[in-house]
């Protein structure tokens, strides 16, 4: 019997685009484009679209099956290639601050939205294809994605996922057949690489970007229609309580930052650096968006940055976040604030944001150290004295935590620092005085752990759900670039599976959890990326 392929039954709502203004001009180039929240586009024919790999988690949430995944219309539809009858390709109009700089209108470059797949479950998921050609806001680019930088997002949105951190997801990667000139380190040395398309899921791809546009414009009219539809469609609750629509753009606001401290102290529990948290990269729905040079901390290092461009400020290193989180809701609440009467409301909002993030980033550091109560002061500075040792010499975030987990109460504390001692990329770099600092550290974290009234097989299990074993280490990607550049799939393949359960202790991927080999630890595309993809 022939396969009906769900794909050409999706259900699509056009909700964005019926709702709210429409760039009048078709015409594909670059432009300024005013009073609109988004224009009309067509993603370009490709010469011989291929798909890589796909996350049936993905589909599953669209209602694809595995064979419609495998079919031709789905690697010609999730490349740019063909356009199913229900799809209008958009793309939205947006701007940002780019590293503390206002840069006027930015808008999907390189991304074009297809619509709204409306599953079973009434659930609204909007598709994004990233690299399927130019729109009106490429600003002379080429709209294009390379395989190297669209593996990177694919697997890392998949893997944040996986770790429960708040994201967008990865449907497919598809290569296009198309080769693209990147200047990768902008050296003058452009080279032809793979052309790629991922396409992205989320319930919205809007940005702090999207408001702030037209509040530098001035154009009120257009940022009310859009923060309406936007509290309609995304935050609907915030409309049954509140009458007044003025204040539901306060209570608006404040969610917005409840959803943005969220994903940022998750990142934080995971050692994940976003690298370039410009305000048109900040999602509306505290989602992780836009995978471009991010990193993960493999040696905890507070002012690591993965972004060459950003190497000199370090403005979006790992230990920034939290503050930079919050530079950037000013900027959203300077964007509404001509539309809220009682602009004090912001105001209180964002001071109540600085006091709370250190709150919570504070219980969820006692949770990674195996606490259930909370003990302000004497866990601050526990925390603190631990953060200042792991950055004394050379230890594996990731691999300190898990071993962290495998201590005895009884053990003495030297006992307790050999079995840490994995996570130090060269033991032999403790002095004696290192070793004393962390053997009083152990008897002080010892101390604390008594007040809690599990044994240790409990802190076990409990530390192991919100310490990660298997992160995405910027040299596994790398290495599956590097294999996939050669026509091997077998890592993208064996990572995405392993990453989709990175709490568990999985048998015979110990190669997945291995501190940075030394031949990573200066190459580009390891240990630090530029912008450019
Ligand atoms: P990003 O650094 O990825 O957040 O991109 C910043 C802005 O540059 C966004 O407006 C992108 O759409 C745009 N952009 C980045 N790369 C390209 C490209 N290859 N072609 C067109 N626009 C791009
Ligand atoms: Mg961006």
């Amino acid at each position: 019997m022939k396969h009906k392929n769900s794909l050409s039954s999706l259900h699509f709502d056009h909700r964005f685009t019926t709702s709210l203004p429409a760039d009048s001009c078709l015409e594909p180039h670059s432009r300024q484009v005013f009073s609109s929240c988004f224009s009309w586009v067509k993603p370009m024919k490709m010469s011989d679209p291929t798909l890589l790999i796909h996350a049936q988690e993905v589909a599953d949430l669209l209602g694809l099956s595995e064979q419609d995944c495998l079919s031709e219309l789905f690697k010609n539809v999730l490349s740019g290639h063909d356009l199913l009858d229900d799809m209008r390709p958009y793309a939205m109009c947006y701007g940002g601050h780019q590293f503390g700089s206002w840069a006027g209108q930015l808008g999907d470059g390189r991304a074009m939205n297809l619509g709204e797949v409306v599953n079973a479950q009434a659930e609204h998921w909007s598709l994004q294809l990233k690299g399927a050609g130019p729109t009106p806001y490429s600003r002379g680019s080429d709209g294009l994605a390379v395989l190297r930088s669209s593996l990177r997002e694919f697997l890392c949105s998949e893997a944040m996922f996986h770790l429960g951190v708040p994201t967008t997801r990865a449907l497919s990667l598809c290569l296009t057949g198309d080769l693209v000139s990147r200047d990768m380190f902008y050296d003058g040395h452009a080279k032809d690489e793979q052309g790629a398309v991922v396409c992205r899921v989320a319930p919205s791809f809007l940005r702090f970007g999207n408001f702030q546009l037209f509040g530098a414009r001035k154009d009120y009219d257009t940022l009310k229609k859009l923060l309406d539809y936007t509290i309609q469609a995304h935050f609907p609750h915030l409309l049954q309580d509140k009458a007044n629509s003025v204040s539901v753009y306060a209570a608006w606001f404040s969610e917005v930052c409840d959803l943005t401290q969220h994903m940022i102290v998750h990142w934080m529990r995971v050692g994940f650096v976003h690298g370039v948290m410009n305000t048109d990269n900040m999602s509306i729905l505290g989602l992780t968006i836009d995978y471009g040079p991010y990193g993960w901390l493999e040696a905890y290092d507070p002012d690591w940055t993965p972004n060459t461009t950003d190497a000199e400020y370090r403005r979006y290193a790992f230990d920034q976040q939290g503050d930079i989180s919050c530079w950037n809701l000013i900027q959203l609440a300077n964007a509404i604030a001509p539309l809220v009467d009682d602009v004090s409301a912001l105001q209180a909002r964002v001071d109540a944001y600085r006091a709370d993030y250190h709150q919570v980033w504070a219980t969820m550091m006692g949770q990674k150290l195996g606490f259930v109560h909370q003990h302000h002061q004497e866990d601050d500075d526990l925390v603190q004295a631990l953060l200042s040792l792991l950055s004394c010499v050379e230890t594996d975030m990731t691999i300190f935590y898990r071993c962290l987990a495998n201590i005895e109460l009884q053990q003495t504390a030297e006992q307790q620092l050999a079995v840490i001692e994995d996570a130090f990329y060269d033991v032999s770099l403790l002095t004696e005085a290192d070793q004393q600092r962390w053997c009083a550290w152990f008897e002080s974290y010892a101390t604390r752990l008594e007040k809690e009234a599990v044994d240790d097989g409990q802190r076990r299990i409990q530390m192991n759900t919100v310490n990660p074993k298997y992160v995405l280490r910027n040299y596994l990607a790398q290495m599956a670039i590097d294999k996939l550049e050669v026509g091997d799939m077998s890592l993208l393949h064996d990572l995405l599976e392993v990453l989709r359960h990175p709490y568990e202790e999985q048998t015979g991927k110990a190669m997945f959890t291995q501190k940075r080999p030394d031949w990573a630890r200066d190459r580009r595309g390891c240990s630090m990326l530029s912008c450019s993809s």
